[in-house]
């Protein structure tokens, strides 16, 4: 059976990818960091089919020790500060693990795999936030980069220190270019399940409003369930390479916003929706568009659910939540 070994696991991309891999009959280890990890112990009894294996991003000793230990043949690095707004309060530790925490997987992997004779494939999780600043609409693998947080600083070192390690020692070393991708599993600081989670507790009468920030960004938003796929494939690939995955369709805060009332057949949004400065950033993103022909010729991926299938699957999954939470029965 294939091995793979992912940082992340407890995050909304390493569940999905486990998944994804535990059905093609990998052996899955999940790194977990730190004393009795609450997300550790909530993906053990979610996914008992992943064996966790401590280490940390910040530690090189305790990632030789975690690759030693599960011998994998792919490693996904999905680890990482990954919040950008927290990126700027704690700037030092984002620079830490999201930038440097992938050299040391690169470097671990080196020493214990990685060469001719046993080449462990390895995937980066590179993001759409190196564009920051978009220099061409929309955005490919050769546009240049220009992030606007310390996250999107972070995210250009460690897609620059992969390219190097590739071209420097032959690593079968790929980044994907992920754009923004969502689902029920996203975290409730990002923007997509926060208002999806609003709506629905407004729409059960359990909360009377939603604070955001900018509601003129827009964000390339698709279903991270079938971007995981995208990692997958890249590491099914003779040659490694960078792969931007997107959907090529753009939408406004806003236009999310609009929608998920909609789906709860809310149409005055503006009476339960107030914006609050706390909720800006220092710099901005406003515009995210991503063009994933490469993949989609080169691997043949493509997305198989849509900004209004997410937005309703999202909705969909936080009333059901929501309202069992409340012992309330679910709207129609
Ligand atoms: P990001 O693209 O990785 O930063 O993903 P987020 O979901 O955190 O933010 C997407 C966009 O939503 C950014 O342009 C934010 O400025 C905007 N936004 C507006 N209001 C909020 C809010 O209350 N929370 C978050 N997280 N983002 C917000």
């Amino acid at each position: 059976m294939p091995r793979a070994f992912v940082t992340g696991i407890t995050g909304q991309d390493g569940q999905h990818l486990a998944e994804l891999l535990h059905g093609k009959g990998y052996d899955v280890f999940g790194m977990v960091k730190g004393q009795s990890n609450p997300r550790a112990q909530q993906v053990q009894e979610e996914m008992p089919f992943v064996e966790l294996v401590s280490g940390d991003l910040a530690d090189l000793p305790s990632l030789v020790a975690a690759l030693e230990m599960s011998q994998p043949d792919e490693v996904y690095n999905l680890g990482a500060i990954s919040f950008v707004a927290l990126s700027f309060s704690q700037a030092e530790l984002t620079a830490n693990i999201t930038g440097l925490g992938v050299l040391r997987m690169l470097e671990a992997i080196r020493m214990v795999g990685g060469t001719q004779n046993n080449p462990v494939r390895f995937y980066q999780a590179s993001s759409s936030e190196m564009f920051g600043k978009v220099r061409e609409t929309p955005q490919t693998e050769m546009t240049p980069f220009h992030p606007r947080s310390p996250y999107g600083c972070a995210k250009v070192f460690g897609h620059d220190i992969v390219v190097n390690y590739r071209e420097s020692y032959g690593l079968h070393a790929s980044s994907g270019i992920l754009f923004n991708h969502e689902g029920p599993r996203r975290g409730i600081e990002f923007v997509t399940r926060k208002v999806t989670n609003a709506v629905a507790r407004i729409k059960l009468g359990l909360q009377h409003e939603l604070v955001l920030g900018n509601l003129e960004s827009k964000r390339d938003w698709g279903y991270a369930g079938d971007y995981v796929r995208a990692m997958w494939m890249m590491l099914q690939q003779d040659e490694p390479g960078d792969y931007v995955v997107a959907t090529g369709e753009t939408h406004s805060i806003e236009e999310l916003v609009t929608r998920a009332f909609a789906e709860v057949g809310i149409d005055n949004w503006g009476d339960y929706v107030r914006q609050d400065p706390k909720f800006f950033r220092p710099a901005e993103v406003d515009l995210l568009i991503g063009d994933a022909s490469r993949a989609r010729e080169q691997l043949g991926w493509r997305p198989e659910v849509d900004f209004g299938q997410l937005v309703k699957m999202m909705v969909t999954h936080d009333l059901e939540h929501e309202a069992n939470k409340a012992g309330l029965a679910v709207p129609d």
